[in-house]
């Protein structure tokens, strides 16, 4: 008989397979007592392991450049950084010297202190860093023991990866033509093996409980990574429902993407506009401008954490005008910076806080210190220069800081042009919609600006009281409350009324059960990872505007987020069969 288990849907899709189990830990460390005498020669031998696993770590995202997005990339970065940190190599050298013990013994004693510190820390992306060091201790060990952690090797059979975690390491052991998906029993949604597994478009569930213990390996599982649902040992019927997912998952993977270049209309006309979300230059390398009109989102602060100190007003003027080029002369809307809470800045230390999401972040840390704000938003309009810029500040929260904003903006254009620099004078200025007081106040904000773009990411954990990154309430972390649907219609219905553009940019808009309630409830432009655009585009151009306000008013009266999933999934479901079974009907 089949069993259920349920976990966090951590990457999309469906995936049907014997299960491999892999274990992180090492079975037999060797332990040994090293003499006074000896203590240099162990601290050369740690030395060198961990020169060894920078270099697996750099050849391991060199070989992953092609598959993840530059900022997924950097999770390899942020592991080296560990690596090299001064702290934690003296703390293992001490542990071999004080104790007289063997590097390997050394490194798991520091290793086990650090987790418990990092575990126990208020902010959920520091906690959730305790994986990147244990992955960091078990890859040291194992150079330190000479065993390199090979390939597996799937012997030309589809595999479940299933652990207590996936960790970032772990993506290099990989069979790539054969894992299917993976299942751990550990791990949340905004782990870093969870934006990996996303990144590589492996279907994951993650946070099953004891899994390794319920499903030993070789286990036949199905894993729906949109529902976080695991069955193990399915019987016949569960068996052929989802494969017949799979055949539509897959058939539709290839199908989708030829619909990227079509017209982004709906059915009856209505124009949708598709914008990019992206995080640093590098990932214009791969923007196909000719698929979107513009990028909606540039989070400019990945460009500046990738740095060791503040990049200079030249400096930003060189990488905003890259982004500009880019583009092709469609317009890019740059986000000033945005870091506090979970996104801190190595070299701009701010104050450790109980509740960093709720505190010194976005527009509220930039106003604090204006030289920070003055010399990006100098800059940003002198890439403006080249082509239709749109400026973004993020977590507005007052009108006072919009007035505010507006007036340095005013300022810096006088001050460009006595100076006879070039920009432009129109520049569109707009704000993120995502500290939930905004939403009721935005008739007074509107008038003072020339666009809004949502920022669901933020507003959703705001609204629901829910933290995107805590693993133990992420299943109540879900944009299809009907309580979430009302506020997004009341913010396109103000947007409206002052006739200002409102754009969606956090996650949603690239999740395409999303597209007909977004257009529905009146919103035009959608910013997403270019990854989602092709399904977007499919969606929208399978539903009428008319469609789209019936699903949406229909949802929106629901009382479950689920009832709410279950009703758009539906209505999609039949609307992509349909454009499977005959794409052309859905093509001009
Ligand atoms: C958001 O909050 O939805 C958003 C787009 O900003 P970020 O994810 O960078 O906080
Ligand atoms: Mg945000």
């Amino acid at each position: 008989m089949s069993r259920k288990l349920k976990g966090i849907a951590a990457a999309p899709g469906v995936a049907i397979a014997p299960l491999v189990h892999f274990h992180g830990t090492l079975d037999q460390i060797p332990t040994w007592k090293v003499a006074p005498e000896g203590t240099a020669a162990e601290q050369k031998r740690l030395q060198e392991a961990i020169v060894e696993v920078a270099r697996l770590l750099r050849e391991l995202q060199q070989e992953l450049a092609s598959a993840l997005t530059s900022q997924d990339a950097r999770i390899y970065d942020a592991q080296v950084a560990i690596l090299h940190d001064p702290t934690f190599l003296a703390d293992v050298t001490r542990e071999i010297a004080l104790h007289g013990v063997n590097a390997e013994v050394a490194l798991q004693r520091v290793v086990a202190r650090y987790e418990v510190v990092f575990e126990s820390m208020a902010d959920p992306a520091m906690r959730e860093r305790a994986a990147d060091l244990r992955d960091i201790g078990r890859q040291v060990v194992c150079a330190l023991m000479a065993k390199a952690r090979s390939k597996y090797t799937a012997n030309g059979c589809d595999y479940l990866f299933c652990a207590d975690e996936f960790l970032p390491s772990d993506a290099g052991i990989l069979d790539r033509r054969h894992i299917r998906g993976i299942v751990t029993a550990h791990g949340g949604k905004y782990s870093h093996g969870a934006i990996l597994a996303r990144s590589l478009g492996i279907p994951a569930v993650v946070g099953v409980e004891d899994v390794m213990i319920k499903a030993p390996s070789g286990t036949n599982v199905v894993i729906d990574g949109d529902s976080g649902m695991v069955i193990l040992d399915p019987s016949a019927e569960e068996l052929a429902q989802y494969q017949q997912r799979l055949r539509e998952q897959r058939s539709a993977e290839s199908r989708i993407s030829e619909v990227r270049f079509d017209p982004s209309v709906t059915t009856d006309g209505t124009a949708i506009r598709l914008y990019a979300n992206t995080e640093s230059v590098r990932d214009l390398e791969r923007l196909e401008a000719d698929a979107i009109a513009g990028i909606g989102l540039f989070r400019t602060e990945f460009a500046f954490m990738e740095r060791k100190q503040f990049p200079t007003e030249q400096e930003q003027v060189t990488m905003y005008c890259r982004a500009m080029e880019g583009a092709k002369g469609k317009p890019v809307t740059f986000r000033t910076l945005d870091v506090g809470g979970d996104k801190p800045l190595g070299y701009f230390r701010t104050p450790d806080e109980r509740n960093p999401v709720l505190g010194w972040r976005g527009i509220r840390l930039c106003l604090d210190w204006p030289d920070i704000l003055y010399t990006q938003l100098r800059a940003m309009l002198r890439a403006s220069a080249l082509g239709p810029a749109r400026i973004l500040l993020p977590m507005v929260t007052t009108k006072a800081e919009v007035v505010r904003c507006r007036e340095v903006l005013t300022h810096l254009m006088q001050d460009l042009r006595d100076g006879k620099e070039q920009h432009d004078p129109n520049i569109a200025f707009g704000v993120m919609v995502e500290v939930p007081v905004l939403v009721p106040t935005l008739p007074d904000i509107l008038p003072l600006v020339d666009f809004i773009s949502v920022g669901t990411n933020d507003l959703v954990q705001y609204l629901l009281a829910v933290d995107r990154d805590n693993q133990r309430v992420a299943k109540m972390y879900d944009p299809f409350h009907p309580g979430v649907l009302r506020v997004l219609e009341q913010i396109a219905i103000y947007a409206a009324s002052a006739r200002k553009p409102a754009s969606i940019c956090g996650e949603i808009a690239g999740d395409h059960l999303f597209t007909p309630l977004l257009i529905g409830f009146g919103y035009r432009e959608l910013s997403m990872a270019p990854v989602f655009l092709p399904r977007v585009k499919l969606t929208l151009r399978s539903f009428s505007l008319a469609e789209c306000r019936a699903l949406a008013a229909e949802a929106r009266a629901l009382d479950s987020a689920a009832a709410v999933r279950h009703l758009v999934t539906e209505q999609v479901r039949v609307r992509w069969q349909r454009f499977l079974e005959s794409p052309e009907a859905n093509r001009p």
